[in-house]
């Protein structure tokens, strides 16, 4: 077993229901039990995450549980309050002493990117905050300094809860134990095993499918040339849907 303590991963969010279904499914479920596969219970580790996921509401400090205001200025939507995000994160924070990375979903945050993922996954803690509504008084953003602010896209979602799901699912595959194949993440799309291009187009049985013959030369079973088409594939890809990542793209 490895003794290395799990990565420790907190929400705050007022939406603590819509996480379950994720975090208890797949990849995510197996990562945060001690089991590697459910088919083989004597292949055994310690789980290499745990999730805690809080309410904000518990931290109202009103009988209602109101956490939210109208905008200072007017104009539509709430803001969430500082009070209750601030007692939370202290909370949360005294429940482990390992320093912990605060992070903030935002659509003005820096784009998520894997590079960001993979500095993130040697973190020992992830105290993720999700917004909701017109999102949260500056002022506690500004007191949780440093707070790391993340974006997952040029979009804007109704709360932070996708985003952190989003988060997670990127970090967590990256832990090491959680993959059964720990390459394979090695060489996605994005990853150092890739240089960071596009990965390469995937074929699986049978042979042939509606006609297609799925290329020859993958079934050569001749592993340099498998490897020199594959290199090739992700150039030519990348090259096609994403310029930008070769780096000599003049547009970007
Ligand atoms: N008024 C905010 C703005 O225009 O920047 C948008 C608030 S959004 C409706 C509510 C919450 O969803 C945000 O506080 C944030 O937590 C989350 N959110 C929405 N889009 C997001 C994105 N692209 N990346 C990360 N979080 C996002």
């Amino acid at each position: 077993m490895a003794n290395s303590s799990p990565l420790r991963i907190d929400v705050l969010t007022l939406f603590p229901e819509m996480f379950p279904g994720v975090l208890g499914s797949s990849i995510l479920k197996r990562a945060a039990e001690p089991i590697t596969h459910p088919a083989d219970l004597t292949n055994v580790r310690e789980p290499v995450v745990s999730y805690h996921v809080t309410n904000l509401r518990d931290y109202a400090d009103n009988k209602h549980q109101k956490v939210d205001q109208p905008s200072f200025g007017g104009g539509p939507g709430m803001v969430i309050q500082c009070q209750p995000v601030w007692d939370a994160v202290q909370a949360v924070e005294a429940m482990d002493p390992r320093p912990t990375t605060r992070i903030l979903l935002t659509p003005q945050g820096e784009p998520l990117t894997q590079p960001i993922v993979e500095q993130l996954a040697e973190l020992p803690r992830l105290l993720m905050i999700a917004g909701h509504y017109e999102g949260i008084d500056e002022r506690v953003i500004q007191k949780l300094a440093p707070i790391r602010e993340i974006s997952v896209g040029d979009y804007v979602l109704s709360g932070g809860e996708l985003p952190a799901m989003t988060l997670i699912d990127a970090v967590v595959r990256l832990l090491p134990g959680t993959l059964g194949h720990q390459d394979s993440a090695h060489h996605d799309s994005f990853s150092p095993g890739s240089q960071r291009l596009l990965d390469h187009p995937h074929y699986t049985r049978p042979r042939t499918w509606e006609g297609i013959d799925a290329p020859e030369v993958l079934l050569s079973g001749d592993h340099a040339k498998i490897e020199a088409w594959r290199k090739e594939e992700a150039r030519k890809r990348t090259e096609e849907r994403r310029p930008d990542l070769l780096g000599d793209d003049p547009t970007a």
